[in-house]
């Protein structure tokens, strides 16, 4: 039964919300935690592939850097709630965690639906009001429009708070409700809105391979890929698998160059955006001649075999116009020299990524100079509270935006409920 005034109201029960509405119901505050759809957390259910990336083991320094979209933002909440707060959450309530590559986190469930159901239980113990199937229509300000006064749902009906917490997400994903509601909210109560573009999204392309299809569905594993600007200077590298598509390049380590991707191609005005992928990162050219030279009676094709998929070493050798079956040791130094210089960076070009709906990530969001770092409480409008996607705030898959969600949803959460009792 929803009552019509509540300390706490949190928007959005999704990762960033169900912990808003946790913390602040811990406090001892009245919450009612409301949700558009049927069912919370439906983005929580899809992340880390359905199983839930909870958090990442890493140094508080990593995290930030993993964090490309306003990590720094984060320090002084780190410093009341970080990633191990995280791990400790869970596992202090029986739910067992589990460390992958790259300091992934999982529960050992496999299962995204352990954690979300963590979440749910918590909120019920704590007595949070949950409603559902409620969609907020906006928030509403006191009369002379000096604090926030609560919000009024798509059916009229207004309900009052003393803080309102805003969870809503970002515009990734619109099918599981995230559908960018929050930010015309966030500018009637004066905030401005850091321009929006799709981050961890797979990448377009009109390269000739990607015409031919000649690379469709090959897939690298430990590449570096680098982003340049026009000027030949490295954005950002990026040292993980990826893969080639029937529209461009995918893959871990595409996906964390994409919203560099974006945001050169914005800035800049170009058209396309060159990159580059070192096939053999670990081996110098020095050492790629003397591993050849060692087999230098062996077919060129078979020698690039050890290095790459059969059909990435074709597509090299057919650029260079080198034929396959040529013994190594006939291949002249110049000819040499260019095979080793595509190996290093074989030159690839995006002309953008797939859109804003299609990416994982929202880039941009609620400008967070404008939101206090220390509790996610506006700057502009005394009691409304910004956490997770919503904010201009975005991190890289691998468990970073689900932490950021989580300590901001922390923070916002236990500052809302403090002010409520001010
Ligand atoms: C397929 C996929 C995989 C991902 N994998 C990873 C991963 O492995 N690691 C990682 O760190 N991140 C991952 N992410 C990103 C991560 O899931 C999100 O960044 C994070 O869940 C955002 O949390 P949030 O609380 O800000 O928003 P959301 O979880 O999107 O929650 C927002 C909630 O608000 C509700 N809502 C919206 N508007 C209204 C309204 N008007 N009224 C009421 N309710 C409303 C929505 O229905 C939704 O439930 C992934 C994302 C996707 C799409």
């Amino acid at each position: 039964m929803v009552k019509p005034f509540y300390d706490v109201i949190v928007v959005g029960a999704g990762s960033s919300g169900l912990m808003a509405a946790i913390q602040a119901a811990q406090q001892g505050v009245s919450v009612l935690l409301i949700e558009k759809n049927k069912r919370p957390g439906r983005k929580l259910l899809l992340s880390g592939g359905g199983r839930c990336n909870v958090t990442n083991r890493t140094t508080r320094d990593e995290l930030i850097k993993h964090i490309p979209g306003n990590g720094k933002f984060l320090y002084s909440a780190l410093n009341q709630f970080n990633q191990e707060d995280i791990i400790d959450f869970f596992e202090s309530q029986g739910v067992a965690l589990k460390e992958e590559d790259h300091g992934r986190m999982f529960p050992v469930t496999d299962s995204a639906r352990t954690i979300l159901d963590t979440l749910l239980d918590n909120c019920r113990d704590l007595s949070v009001d949950l409603l559902t199937e409620a969609t907020v229509e906006t928030v509403i300000f006191s009369e002379d429009k000096s604090k926030i006064a609560g919000v009024q749902l798509t059916t009229k009906e207004i309900i009052e708070a003393k803080s309102v917490v805003l969870a809503v997400g970002g515009r990734a994903y619109p099918r599981t409700g995230a559908t960018g509601d929050g930010y015309a909210w966030a500018k009637k109560a004066g905030h401005t809105i850091a321009r929006l573009y799709p981050t961890e999204a797979p990448l377009l392309s009109d390269d000739e391979m990607i015409v031919t299809q000649a690379l469709k569905g090959v897939s690298l594993r430990d590449v570096n890929v680098t982003v340049w600007d026009a000027e030949g200077k490295a954005i950002v590298s990026h040292l993980m698998d990826m893969i080639f598509t029937h529209f461009g390049y995918s893959g871990p380590a595409i996906l964390r160059c994409s919203g560099h991707v974006n945001q050169y191609l914005f800035e800049s005005g170009a058209d396309r955006c060159h990159l580059s992928i070192d096939l053999q990162p670990s081996l110098t050219t020095d050492a790629l001649e003397a591993i050849a030279e060692s087999q230098r009676d062996k077919q060129i094709l078979t020698i690039l075999k050890q290095w790459m998929p059969e059909r990435m070493a074709e597509v090299i050798l057919s650029q260079l116009n080198i034929t396959a079956t040529t013994p190594f040791k006939q291949l002249e130094h110049e000819w040499r020299a260019a095979l080793w210089s595509r190996i290093k960076g074989f030159a690839i070009t995006s002309i953008g990524s797939q859109p804003i709906e299609k990416g994982f990530v929202t880039g941009g969001g609620v400008n967070t100079k404008e939101i206090e770092p220390s509790s996610m409480e506006s700057k502009l409008m005394p009691g409304l509270f910004f956490c997770g996607e919503l904010m201009d705030i975005n991190g890289y898959t691998g468990g970073y935006n689900i932490t950021a969600a989580f300590v901001t949803g922390t923070i916002a959460g236990r500052h809302a409920a403090w002010a409520s009792m001010g």
